[in-house]
């Protein structure tokens, strides 16, 4: 007898209780072992005046059993809510979105016959931290934060994941040819883990071409690994030209808990008509199981589903005429599925999940990088200014200082070197930084003399609105040059 998983599960708004009752009778009737618990979120529990969308007791019994199928929920239009899904991820530490896109061809209709990609996307950080300010009039802020340990992670799961999966290459997508820092980070991460991992081939491109060559060309990857933001958008686009958008789980993968899902939403304008397709939600379910170690139930349903939509069983949203056999609603779809536990499709690539047995993946060992030797060299003070195309004024006011052998080495603007000698013609703005560093470049200064600093521009009517400290780390410069400089 199998180990029972726990699970929490939601039967969400509009087509969700029908996909939901579709799938839990697939599971029932695959062998899947699992012990489920009920809850209730979404719509009806926004109505009773709870913005999270979940009552305390229901977090309680998603807190107990650490894995949560759900499916999925309508979102208030307006303010004053919150997404259900953003605040179970951040609970659950669910840094990993892992999203197969997969075509079907010749069953379903696909741009691309021979597509069978995964992302693997980094969940935690990224812009998505939402840390976001206006400075001045004109200018607002997004902070982009990747960390040393986030990345480590992200790509340790997708490397595991490939070989767990029997994948051959993983594929790292970022844009370190201009964000060097943060996206040079996250390459170099890549790097260094797949050296780790000779039997996977293990390559690298900038998102531009990335996302181009998934568009155009998806046969060409397998497993590919990713930041939040080109993760959020490449997955769409695979997604997309699979041509399989419907048929699409996916799964968050956390520190302390897991959640499956269909990729699409609750489809109001066909709830409750019994014509939903339940295979996204099957999809997510299936992937529950492999990763709870139940790869022989998962296994039969897999084969199953491929057989059916083999056989031109096809509910509405992937019917067409001439390709497809038998048009069937959710519970007609449901049922030719389980006649078909235990055949195996013909045409379509057969599911070979491997043998029973929980293969988690070790996230133990992550730690904070080595200490380094970090120094402080510098300030960028930026500051709100109003300008229009000359700059001189806030430069006269400012080079006058020095304190504690800090003077102003520099002033841009977006990023765009303005002063000490500019190549920018016209530009406008009210939002300036100010680069102050120790007469040598290089030579440490004190965080009083900052202090000090801010005092004296404050007393200049100059308004500070942010600052970033200019370290070294071991010697070596920690810090982005504006462009011209
Ligand atoms: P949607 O994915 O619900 O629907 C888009 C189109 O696809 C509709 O025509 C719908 O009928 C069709 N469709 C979707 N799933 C189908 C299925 N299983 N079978 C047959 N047809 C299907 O997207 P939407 O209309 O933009 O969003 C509806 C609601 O779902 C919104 O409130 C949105 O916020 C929410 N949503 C929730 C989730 C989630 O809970 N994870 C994800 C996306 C959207």
């Amino acid at each position: 007898m199998q180990k029972e998983i726990p699970i929490t599960v939601a039967y969400g708004d509009g087509i969700g209780p029908e996909i939901m009752e579709a799938t839990l009778k697939i599971l029932d009737a695959a062998g899947a072992s699992l012990k489920i618990e009920t809850i209730e979120i979404g719509e009806s529990v926004y109505k009773q005046g709870i913005a999270s969308g979940i009552s305390n007791k229901a977090w309680e019994t998603l807190q107990k059993n650490h894995c949560f199928l759900k499916a999925p929920i309508t979102t208030p239009q307006g303010g004053g809510v919150k997404s259900l899904n953003v605040t179970i991820r951040k609970t659950f530490g669910m840094f990993a979105n892992i999203r197969p896109c997969i075509s079907y061809h010749p069953f379903v209709k696909s741009l691309h016959p021979k597509m069978d990609m995964v992302i693997v996307r980094e969940n935690e950080e990224d812009l998505y931290a939402g840390i976001e300010h206006q400075h001045t009039d004109n200018v607002v802020q997004s902070l982009k934060l990747i960390s040393s340990v986030g990345s480590e992670l992200i790509i340790r799961y997708a490397f595991e994941y490939a070989i767990i999966n029997n994948r051959k290459k993983v594929t790292c997508i970022s844009k370190d040819n201009i964000m060097k820092m943060t996206d040079g980070l996250f390459h170099k991460t890549f790097d260094r883990i797949a050296q780790g991992y000779p039997s996977l081939k293990a390559e690298h491109m900038i998102v531009d071409i990335g996302a181009a060559r998934i568009a155009s060309r998806p046969e060409s990857f397998d497993v590919v690994v990713t930041e939040n933001l080109y993760g959020d958008i490449i997955s769409d686009i695979a997604a997309e030209v699979s041509g399989s958008v419907g048929l699409g789980g996916s799964a968050n993968i956390g520190k302390s808990g897991a959640m499956f899902e269909a990729i699409h939403g609750s489809a109001p304008d066909i709830a409750g008509k019994g014509i939903a397709n339940p295979s996204g939600l099957l999809q997510g379910a299936v992937m529950m199981l492999k990763h709870f170690g139940q790869n022989t139930a998962a296994q039969k349903i897999q084969n199953a589903w491929l057989k059916t939509i083999e056989d031109g069983i096809h509910t509405g949203d992937i019917y067409v005429e001439g390709r497809s056999k038998a048009k069937v609603g959710t519970k007609d779809f449901t049922n030719e599925l389980i006649s078909r536990l235990g055949h195996m499709p013909a045409t379509l690539e057969a599911a070979d999940f491997g043998r029973d047995e929980r293969r988690r993946i070790d996230i133990r060992f992550m730690k904070l990088p080595e200490v380094q030797k970090k120094e402080l060299v510098g300030v960028d003070v930026y500051v709100h200014w109003r300008f229009d195309k000359d700059i001189s004024g806030l430069a006269n006011k400012l080079k006058k200082i020095s304190i504690g052998g800090l003077v102003l080495k520099s002033i841009d603007s977006r990023g765009l070197l303005l002063w000490p000698e500019s190549s920018a013609k016209s530009e406008i703005n009210d939002h300036c930084r100010c680069r102050f560093m120790s007469e040598k470049d290089g030579t440490p200064i004190k965080t009083d003399n900052i202090i000090e600093l801010l005092r004296t521009i404050t007393q200049m009517d100059v308004e500070f609105v942010k600052t970033d400290n200019l370290y070294t780390f071991n010697g070596n410069r920690a810090f982005s040059v504006a462009q011209g400089q």
